[in-house]
């Protein structure tokens, strides 16, 4: 069976059942997220754990352990119990990378696609794919609902993922660094990047079903910028420079500030959500901001701090809050 007509039948589905003028579509067949109270028809838990840990968030470990997508579960299998359902793109964009060596990722074979929504660069990635539609590559143009490849449970873990739990991992996310191999090769020497700038850490995720609900209860009033904007912070860091990688990528996420404009940007205010994600930056005067410190946190979002935990980019002690080693980590990463 050639990959031609599975597209093809793919983007005609997709195209039928999600209407028009849609940024996203659901990226496999399975409807289910759609339908209120069929959670576990559509999310594949951990072993023995039930549906929400298949969700985005700080669902895994009793809260401790991030889950950065959502796990799809598949629809069709094959006579040997396999999926076969097709993994589509979840809106129009370019294909960056399709990794075909399942052994080289804990993602398995996995595909990252970009997308320009609203000035914004995000990017959508499907991981433990059985496999990846021939011939698909970085540069090529996709369209949504596109096939690119088909569900299925690779990965590099030591644990394989059992036929049972096949299931697509879905992410949508901004990208932290343009220079993210570079900055992978200095600050982390000991562990190997076989992806370039795709490997999974340099993508700071949102959640793709609220980001999907939102949009099929808004229709064409959904706005991912205002989604994003909207988020809530874990806290404000003031970052040192008058240039912040991330502000320059992202500029669609900066908030003016006629000071700063007037007397020139001497550092950016950056409030990141509970995983990372910067979504609100604002330049800083020098007349306006102590700038002794590279990173100074400024404020920290308590009830976010304590109900979201399992990023731990802030700490507690002593009664006071500081950055972590993983908050400095990030910081550095999206300033460099
Ligand atoms: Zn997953």
């Amino acid at each position: 069976m050639g990959w031609g007509w599975i597209g093809a039948l793919a983007l005609a589905a997709g195209a039928v059942g999600e209407g028009l003028g849609e940024t996203f579509v659901l990226p496999t067949a399975n409807r289910a997220l759609y339908e209120p109270g069929q959670e576990d028809r559509y999310y594949v838990g951990t072993v023995g754990q039930p549906w929400v840990t298949g969700t985005f968030g700080c669902v895994r470990t009793r809260g401790q352990q991030f889950h950065e997508g959502l796990d799809i579960r598949c629809l069709e299998r094959d006579a040997a119990g396999e999926p076969v359902d097709a993994v589509r793109a979840t809106a129009d964009g370019e294909v960056m990378y399709a990794n075909r060596r399942a052994s080289l990722s804990n993602y398995g074979c996995y595909v990252v696609v970009r997308h320009r929504i609203e000035g914004l660069e995000v990017y959508s990635l499907y991981a433990h794919l059985q496999d990846v539609r021939d011939g698909l590559a970085a540069g090529w143009t996709v369209r949504a609902g596109e096939a690119l490849g088909r569900l299925g449970r690779t990965t590099n873990t030591r644990e394989p993922i059992s036929k049972a739990r096949a299931h697509l991992h879905f992410e949508l996310g901004l990208r932290a660094s343009d220079r993210y191999a570079q900055w992978h090769q200095r600050n982390r020497p000991d562990t190997r990047n076989d992806h370039g700038e795709w490997h999974g850490h340099n993508l700071l995720g949102m959640d793709p079903a609220w980001i999907l609900l939102e949009q099929a209860r808004r229709g064409s009033h959904f706005s991912l910028l205002e989604f994003l904007r909207r988020q809530p912070e874990l806290c404000r860091v003031l970052v040192r420079g008058g240039t912040f990688g991330w502000a320059q990528r992202h500029a669609a996420l900066v908030l003016p500030n006629a000071r700063a404009a007037r007397e020139g940007t001497a550092g950016y205010e950056v409030a990141l959500a509970f995983n990372g994600l910067p979504v609100r930056v604002t330049p800083r005067a020098a007349s306006e901001a102590d700038l002794s410190r590279r990173f100074q946190l400024l404020e920290v979002n308590e009830g976010e701090a304590q109900t979201r935990r399992c990023q731990s980019l802030v700490v507690r002690r002593d009664g006071h809050w500081s950055l972590s080693g993983a908050g400095e980590r990030l910081l550095d990463l999206l300033a460099f």
